[in-house]
């Protein structure tokens, strides 16, 4: 025998087992979308290398060592998409969409990273995330932070993520800082590991998000970036928090969130939980005023997150947190003999047209009232109806209940879909 073939390492398929919790959670995701007046963009997965070393940036962890690239057939460098903020950007951009307007959108998709495969890390992942361009207000970031929030309460898991937020200020800011920083580092360097040192020439700013220890008490006394800020970018952050406040969102103040990607200017957050170990952060995102404009656009600003799925599900379900799962089968439609089948299959469609969401399944492959009473039992339905050859002469199904004490009825045929319905 050849070899089985295995999917790629860090890329996960998604069995019918799964998928249940999947739809649930994108539906909440797309719902609260909407409810607050975002529409729905989709990107292609494979956009060209040069978007994202010129969004994400070239020297971050993204850009550097996760991205997957390669070279197309006509010798073009292009990648899998690791994020879908840029993609974004360059959609909204080459259509025209952000010229002196207002947009909301969110997408769904997967995103793809070279990183070592863990729990809550994957090769593969989808993020779900949602871009506001043309506003330049507090307001719209206090506003998409609280829609996260409402994400959280809706799936159950509000109690467990703690929102983090910092401000990175203007770019003109974070350069006069970018120079205290590193003659601070300087002074340092020894305490600072190999990483770290790197990091000082190329981006000193993500220094400060090190995970190592011994780098972190090294810059116990760095300088703060607030303290380098002028009063639009104090007012802007000190709006957020009041409107945060206003609304009765908690959070913490993090002065060393910096994120991993390049185009953030002033307001960023992370949702971080303790539930899932090492791979804490389920949702990040923040402000990018000149995304648009380094990408080609008209200087447009723009605030925006993305969240992981993969860490959500994981929350909910080690949280226990699993609701509103349907079962894959409401009905299990039971026929016994050549005549049941025919009748069978007719009456199936003519009910499936009437009740529109009923997942009713059809027994196939014959065989006795015990093996097909078992594939219902197995099928998850709450019901089984049966049609034999009494039934048929009686026009009636036997409906027998798989779960619970109900005593089994017969029902006229045109009966059957308020049946159905109440399944629902
Ligand atoms: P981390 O610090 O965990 O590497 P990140 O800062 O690289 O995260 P972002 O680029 O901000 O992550 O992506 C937003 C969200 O996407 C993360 O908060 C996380 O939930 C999810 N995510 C990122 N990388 C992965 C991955 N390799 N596998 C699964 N989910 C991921
Ligand atoms: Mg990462």
């Amino acid at each position: 025998m050849s070899k089985k073939l295995q999917a790629i390492r860090g890329m996960n398929d998604c069995l019918p087992a799964e998928t249940p919790i999947w739809q649930m959670v994108e539906t909440v995701l797309r719902r609260v979308a909407s409810n607050y007046g975002f529409a729905e963009i989709r990107m292609p997965i494979v956009e060209s290398t040069a978007l994202f070393k010129r969004s994400i940036g070239e020297v971050t962890d993204i850009v550097e060592k996760e991205m997957y690239t390669f070279d197309d057939r006509n010798g073009d460098s292009l990648t899998l998409r690791p994020e879908g903020t840029a993609c974004c950007v360059r959609a909204a951009n080459q259509h025209g969409l952000l010229y002196n307007q207002e947009q909301r959108f969110w997408y769904m998709g997967p995103m793809f990273r070279h990183e070592r495969p863990q729990k809550g890390r994957y090769r593969q992942f989808h993020q779900f995330g949602l871009e506001a361009f043309g506003i330049a207000t507090p307001d719209i970031d206090a506003e998409i932070i609280s829609l996260t929030a409402r994400l959280w309460r809706e799936l159950g898991i509000n109690e467990f993520v703690t929102l983090e937020l910092n401000s990175l200020g203007s770019n003109e800011e974070r350069a006069n800082y970018r120079d205290a920083l590193v003659i601070f580092l300087t002074e340092r360097e020894e305490q600072l590991d190999d990483e770290s040192k790197r990091r000082m020439l190329t981006n000193p700013l993500r220094v400060l998000d090190s995970k190592n220890p011994q780098v972190q008490e090294a810059l116990v006394d760095a300088p703060k970036l607030n303290e380098y800020f002028g009063e639009e970018s104090k007012e802007h952050f000190a709006q957020v928090c009041l409107r945060l406040d206003a609304a009765g969102i908690k959070y913490v103040i993090n002065d060393r969130l910096v994120r991993g990607l390049d185009y953030y200017n002033r307001t960023v957050f992370e949702w971080v939980t303790s539930s899932l170990g090492a791979q804490g952060t389920i949702c990040a995102g923040g402000r990018y005023d000149g995304l648009v404009e380094q990408l080609g656009g008209k200087a447009t600003p723009g605030f925006g997150f993305a969240l992981g799925i993969e860490r959500l599900i994981l929350m909910i379900t080690s949280l226990d947190k699993v609701k509103n799962i349907r079962p894959q089968v409401d009905a299990y439609f039971i026929m016994l003999g050549a005549e049941a089948e025919l009748k069978g299959n007719q009456l199936a469609e003519q009910w499936r047209d009437t009740v529109l969401d009923c997942r009713l399944q059809s027994h196939c492959g014959g065989g006795s009232m015990k093996k097909q009473m078992k594939r219902a039992d197995k099928s998850g339905a709450q019901i089984a109806l049966i049609l034999g050859e009494n039934e048929i002469n009686e026009q009636q199904v036997t409906v027998k209940y798989l779960r619970g004490q109900q005593e089994q009825q017969s029902l006229s045929f045109d009966q059957v879909p308020s049946l159905l319905a109440s399944l629902i």
